[in-house]
């Protein structure tokens, strides 16, 4: 049971701990126990062992073959009772293949909910189960159903800030299409089920959602439905746990216009078939209704309802406008077709004038202003610039509009759940600028997973002076020395470089080399413009070609002025607040100036810092198989992800740690009544009282300087005690 395996003395001779396993062989032989043998190719196999001698052994495995295996490729497995526990603590054994088919097991069972420790591991299903019904969460709201499950931890979130009045956060991670958002979606749902009452009729919040996936997402090779930027819901509730509002930010908001990059939008080239108002991933009518009634739930405008969709069109049809080279310097015209005509119908401006946009640039003079010619390179990146603008402008418009409709008045009353759902690590065959700034974050979120997992419950073990062996885990603060560090980390370096003219992309992968050699997770490419990063989640190879002007990300006053120019209230907005932005003088608009890279880093700066104001619960979403299909469980793609975010470890140190935690002074007022002897004024020796008192036994607390630390539980059966007086 859970209680024999936390302790080291109780342990029975089935639980012996990995490393000394090697030593009870025999007792593997005899007993006829499982063990886990790897095959050639790294894949694990059950079997038993025969008999060994010295380093190899021989093992019968269930498919009754005979292997000869090095005694190094065995581990032992856990006994047959222990298949499909839901807490990965529950192990006797300890080891990838244990932990591996542990959730296989359950993943075949639709069980795609487990435990390590602290953290839920959901594994995506990849097809609807039928786990979110009424009737189940509120089975888990009466706390009648306890298995590992998002409404567990959205419940636990909830119990946790009315007790403590403290913010909690659930932070929610893992690969690009391992279910991170559908999981934010449950956790939403089961809090909006909870805190309902005088705040939205129903599912307001969750109804916004759909705006933002509409408008957000995009279909890439991993993931239907891609969240293209991360977002931080916070939802505020009232001393009597009733929703009063709340707050939607968009995270590192840079990201959504290198991402809304237009080889997405010119897959819509079939758009010149239809009516330039349908939009492919809206065409499906339910979820158009259901985008309807958001925009109805937030308020807005039937006229800007259309404003926003005829946006959203021009920018799709801005990816089909084409330019012809009439000269042999590469300078071009755009080509007069029905795709230029719709944008310009669209965003309400001249078609002539969009034209003389998207192919010169004006330069002054002197006094006098003349027009240039551009390079088709430069024209297709004026035409990306217009339509990221735009795009980018819509969307922070749309959150504005949202947190509008969902916030009343100042919320501050440290009764607050966010919920963060951030776009996951990214590895390529190409990575560019933007896997790097997601890769960043990934890394920061990481290292607050870390402190809040290993780090800072070691700490406290320490600080208190109680007996501890100390779990090695992989800390990733060099990785994000290589990033941060001034003067010479990535981001600096990369600022300095976008602010000279003449440097290039080469230029650019040199002075990484030479100046970032030292670090151990940096490597230099020999050849090319090439550098490789080794993060928590492996390895990337980034390529420096487009890293300068993407970090620099000038503002075109052309481009602000068309818009100011256009027939279109929306457009005028949008360009009133970047013009505001512009015309500010340096010194007042220090964000203005900053690089892209400089305003994410601030950014993730805020968000870290809001986030370590909150008691974390984490949730890691596993993706089983590269293809997004249901039951295809693939296992060495599952572990590289359970790698890393260092599972086994996490399970290491919260079966040997101590769940429950008091100080001496809270222990005694609570128990001290219960002695038979004097209470001590010693609230230390009093402690040790009440334990020897109630036969605790000792390998089940731990007396701390300052606090009892107790293992899992302890605790309740002192409150039986209590309660029995
Ligand atoms: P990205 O980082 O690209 O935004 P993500 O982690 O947010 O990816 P989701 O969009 O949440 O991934 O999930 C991808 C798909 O997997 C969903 O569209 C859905 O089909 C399926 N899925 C995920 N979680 C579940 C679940 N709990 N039940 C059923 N299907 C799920
Ligand atoms: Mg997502």
């Amino acid at each position: 049971t859970k209680e024999k395996d936390w302790s080291e003395k109780t342990r029975t001779e089935e639980q012996i701990s990995e490393p000394e396993w090697v030593n009870n062989v025999e007792f593997f032989i005899t007993k006829k126990l499982g063990v886990w043998c790897r095959g050639p190719n790294g894949e694990w196999h059950l079997g038993k062992i025969q008999s060994a001698s010295g380093d190899a052994a021989c093992v019968v495995l269930s498919t009754t073959e005979v292997v000869e295996v090095s005694m190094k490729e065995i581990l032992p497995a856990n006994p047959d009772v222990l298949e499909g526990v839901d807490d990965l603590i529950q192990l006797s054994y300890l080891n990838e293949p244990s932990v591996l088919y542990n959730l296989r097991v359950r993943y075949s069972q639709d069980l795609i909910y487990s435990k390590a420790g602290p953290v839920l591991i959901a594994v995506n299903p990849c097809k609807n189960v039928q786990i979110y019904g009424n009737d189940i969460r509120s089975a888990y709201q009466k706390k009648g159903l306890v298995a590992p499950h998002v409404y567990a931890v959205a419940d636990a979130a909830f119990d946790e800030m009315m007790r403590e009045e403290k913010n909690q956060s659930i932070i929610i991670s893992g690969e690009s299409g391992a279910g991170k958002t559908e999981t934010a979606k449950y956790a939403m749902q089961y809090l909006e089920a909870l805190g309902g009452g005088n705040f939205g009729v129903d599912n307001e919040i969750l109804k916004t959602n759909c705006i933002l996936e509409a408008f957000g997402n995009a279909k890439t090779s991993r993931n239907d439905n891609s969240s293209r930027f991360g977002k931080l819901m916070e939802i505020h509730f009232s001393a009597k746990g009733k929703i009063c509002g709340a707050k939607l930010e968009t995270c590192a908001s840079p990201i959504l216009k290198e991402r809304l990059n237009l080889k997405a939008a010119s897959e819509y080239n079939y758009l010149n078939q239809s009516n330039c108002l349908t939009i492919d991933r809206i065409d499906d009518v339910q979820k158009f209704h259901k985008l309807m009634e958001a925009f109805n739930i937030v308020q807005i405008p039937q006229e800007y309802q259309e404003r926003a969709f005829a946006l959203l069109a021009a920018v799709l049809w801005l990816g089909n406008v084409s330019f012809e080279v009439i000269d042999n310097e590469n300078h071009v015209d755009v080509v007069a077709d029905e795709a230029v005509t719709n944008v310009a119908m669209l965003m309400g401006c001249d078609s002539k004038e969009l034209m003389v946009v998207l192919s010169t640039c004006k330069l002054q003079a002197g006094r006098d202003c003349i027009a240039k010619r551009l390079t088709l390179p430069q024209a297709t990146d004026m035409r990306d610039s217009l339509a990221k603008i735009i795009y980018a402008s819509l969307f922070n418009w749309l959150v504005e509009q949202i947190n509008t409709s969902l916030e009343v008045g100042k919320l501050r009353t440290g009764r607050s759940i966010s919920i963060l759902d951030i776009y996951g690590f990214e590895s390529f065959k190409n990575n560019s600028f933007e896997q790097f700034c997601i890769n960043y974050a990934n890394e920061r979120l990481q290292q607050h997973f870390n402190r809040h997992l290993f780090k800072l419950e070691q700490e406290e073990y320490e600080g208190d002076g109680i007996d501890w062996t100390k779990v090695e885990f992989k800390d990733n603060q060099e990785c994000l020395d290589l990033i941060e560090k001034k003067p010479i980390g990535l981001v600096s370096l990369l600022d300095e470089e976008s602010n000279f003219p003449k440097a290039t992309d080469t230029t650019f992968a040199n002075k990484l080399k030479h100046h970032l050699k030292a670090n151990s997770c940096f490597r230099g490419e020999r050849r090319g413009h090439g550098f490789r990063v080794s993060h928590y989640a492996g390895e990337v190879l980034y390529d420096t070609n487009g890293f300068l002007e993407k970090n620099r990300d000038p503002l075109h006053v052309d481009l602000i002025q068309l818009l100011s120019s256009c027939n279109c209230q929306l457009l005028n907005l949008f360009s009133s607040k970047m013009h505001d932005k512009s015309l500010k003088p340096a010194s007042l608009s220090e964000s203005m100036n900053q690089s892209v890279i400089t305003k994410f880093k601030s950014q993730l700066f805020k968000l870290m810092n809001k986030l370590e104001e909150t008691t974390p619960h984490f949730i890691r979403c596993i993706k089983p198989n590269s293809n997004q299909l249901p039951g295809i469980y693939e296992e060495n793609h599952v572990l590289q992800q359970l790698r890393c975010c260092g599972v086994l470890e996490i399970v290491r140190i919260s079966r040997s740690g101590y769940h429950t935690r008091m100080t001496h002074q809270d222990l005694a007022a609570r128990y001290g009544f219960l002695l038979d002897t004097k209470l001590s004024q010693d609230p230390l020796s009093t402690s040790d009282s009440i334990m020897k008192q109630f036969n605790l036994p000792p390998e089940m607390y731990q007396v701390g300087y300052r606090k009892i630390y107790l293992r899992t539980g302890q605790i309740g059966l002192l409150e039986e005690r209590r309660e029995y007086v």
